[in-house]
């Protein structure tokens, strides 16, 4: 099959393994089999996305690099087309991706470097608007207009560069964990699969009246609570470390629940325009 290979190498601030890298490379050019080593493709597909003219049009493409959700996104909210159905994203460990350039043949067997030579390191959030679900709670928990509302009513990440470099809190308040930081460390962060922080299915786990059903779904519940109560603590703690004292009280929710600068998981206060919670 003829296909266009891209291997991301993560260089500012990586997060993927030189060697993998290496190794890669090394088996596509003993086999004459040409590829496009991108830089940084977090850094290109913001800063210089026409660079990535060749990824956008490719008829046929495998992408290397990090989580394959976190590349899917970062390049589905680009607002290039791609040829979706045609682009499979790989990460540059993954066996089976690996085992696929075993069988690919390239009409051009050069090598291709798309460099990325900006100063600024590119962290920021990704939206994966297969799990979102609009509720605006990254919006409402970020002191740096990193979000803003569409006329639609989506939720976009409208100043990325406003974010603040390896602070990934807000992703630790969505409940979806619909928001990625291609570069941090951990899943499902970094766009692994992970768990969801949803706690309202105690209904959809109750079948026939099943009394085990219903308490492992309680029992689950319980543990989704504190878990949901670590995350948000650790995402006050992160924000609080990289925020002025101004911004912080700038955010005060001027509304009368009770949440001001501090998150509260209960709060019931709703938001005048929609049944979302105001502020938290
Ligand atoms: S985080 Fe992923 S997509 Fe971003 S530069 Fe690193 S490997 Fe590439
Ligand atoms: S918190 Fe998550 S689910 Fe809610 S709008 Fe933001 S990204 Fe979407």
């Amino acid at each position: 099959m003829t296909k266009k290979i891209f291997i991301c190498g993560c260089e500012k601030d990586g997060k993927i393994e030189k060697e993998s890298v290496e190794r890669l490379i090394q088996s596509l050019e003993e086999k004459n089999i040409g590829y496009t080593y991108i830089e940084d493709l977090c850094g290109t597909v913001l800063k210089n996305p026409d660079d990535l003219e060749s990824l956008f049009t490719a008829e046929d493409a495998l992408v290397f690099g990090c989580q394959s959700r976190a590349m899917q996104n970062l390049i589905g909210n680009s607002g290039k087309k791609v040829q979706e159905n045609r682009t499979e994203y790989y990460h540059i460990d993954d066996k089976d991706g690996n085992k696929l350039v075993e069988s690919v043949r390239t009409d051009n067997p050069k090598a291709l470097k798309i460099k990325y030579a900006d100063e600024w390191n590119p962290w920021y959030p990704v939206i994966d608007y297969e799990r979102c679900n609009g509720c605006r709670k990254c919006l409402n928990f970020c002191l740096f207009s990193v979000y803003s509302v569409e006329d639609d009513g989506s939720v976009v990440v409208s100043a990325s560069a406003n974010c603040k470099d390896m602070c990934p809190a807000c992703a630790r308040v969505c409940p979806q964990n619909a928001i990625i930081f291609p570069k941090h460390a951990d899943s499902p962060i970094d766009g692994g699969e992970g768990e969801m922080l949803s706690g309202d299915n105690v209904l959809e786990q109750i079948q026939n009246d099943d009394v085990y059903s219903v308490l492992s779904a309680r029992r689950n519940n319980f543990k989704v609570s504190l878990l949901k109560k670590e995350q948000l603590k650790m995402a006050e703690e992160e924000r609080k470390n990289c925020s002025t004292t101004e911004e912080v009280e700038e955010k005060a929710c001027d509304c009368n629940c009770n949440c001001k600068t501090e998150i509260e998981p209960d709060c019931a206060c709703k938001d005048e325009d929609s049944d979302k919670n105001c502020c938290c």
